[in-house]
């Protein structure tokens, strides 16, 4: 599997100098566009590696699946899908249009940013910091790694230059999606963002989703079975922005990307997959690492259709 992988990176580094580094957040701008790597964990906890396995990244969106973990857990369904609902978009992450034109104002899903920004507001604590401690402590869970930590310098970046968001939750407060403190929350919100990750962890993550929500390494559910579910539904159909449906047609498993670069992969029942390349496409996605995955899915038959 290692020599398969490394040969996967090999032939799709190429791909990397087709795509931008993010740049709208300034921190982001000084990864490295050209790193490109790849970890597995699978349901006997093996795990494989190559390329840029080592690179340090930050979690971005995929934070975002871990946030609705914990609504969900803490509020249940009903409540989470009174606020957010459950259907792709064909915008932008960070769009706010929909916001508008919709009747109920209810984000389209729980992965664009409007949609994590009220989630983040429904998971348990009484404010802000508690939120985040709430989500921190299951990414580290899920991880199985206790020195997860913040990247002060990129929540710093984004604190500052966020306005987008900013606007997004003070529209979200307008229309009564969000009822806590709107900074507060955009605070837990910025902090989950710049969570500082390796594949390494977020492989891990993704394995225990592909085990249904049970850890491989300790056999202990942390995730209901029904969420679990539910939050591989809302990755297959809206996990790769405006790009959802043609992952879904090239790769074929639930996914996550964020703008640091990294894509999380759930192959159920088989293993967790991270691949990290930090130069994305116009969708937003590692352009590296979609064609990574694209060439593992076909040659390790890994889409569940
Ligand atoms: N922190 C980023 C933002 O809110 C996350 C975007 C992403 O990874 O899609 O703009």
């Amino acid at each position: 599997m290692e020599e398969l992988l490394k040969t996967i990176i090999d032939n799709n580094r190429i791909w990397t100098k087709h795509g931008k580094v993010a740049s709208y957040i300034p921190e982001l701008a000084k990864a490295n566009p050209d790193a490109l790597g790849i970890h597995i964990f699978d349901l006997e906890c093996n795990e494989f590696y190559a390329g840029d396995y080592e690179t340090a990244f930050t979690i971005q969106s995929v934070s975002k699946v871990i946030t609705l973990i914990c609504a969900l857990i803490d509020k249940g369904k009903e409540a989470v899908f009174s606020k957010v609902g459950t259907e792709p978009s064909a915008d932008p992450f960070n769009s706010i249009i929909k916001l508008e034109t919709r009747n109920s104002h209810k984000p389209l899903n729980p992965f664009i940013n409007a949609g994590a920004i009220a989630c983040t507001s429904l998971v348990s604590g009484d404010n802000g910091i508690e939120k985040f401690e709430r989500v921190i402590e299951m990414v580290k869970k899920m991880a199985n790694n206790p020195n997860i930590q913040v990247n002060f310098n990129v929540y710093q970046s984004e604190k500052l230059t966020g306005n987008t968001n900013r606007a997004i939750a003070y529209y979200l407060k307008g229309a009564n999606i969000i009822e806590r403190d709107v900074e507060d929350v955009l605070d837990a919100y910025f902090k989950l963002c710049s969570i500082e990750v390796t594949v390494k962890d977020v492989a891990t993550i993704a394995a225990v989703i592909a085990n249904g929500g049970i850890t491989p390494w300790s056999n202990e559910r942390i995730v209901p079975k029904e969420v679990n579910q539910i939050v591989q539904a809302i990755m297959m159909t809206c996990g790769l922005y405006d790009a959802s449906g043609e992952f879904a047609v090239k790769i074929g498993v639930p996914s996550k990307s964020g703008v640091g670069g990294c894509i999380m992969s759930v192959v159920p029942k088989k293993m967790g997959i991270a691949v990290v390349g930090p130069a994305l496409d116009e969708s937003g996605n590692s352009i590296g690492g979609k064609k990574v995955l694209e060439e593992l899915s076909e040659k390790l038959n890994l889409s569940i259709f």
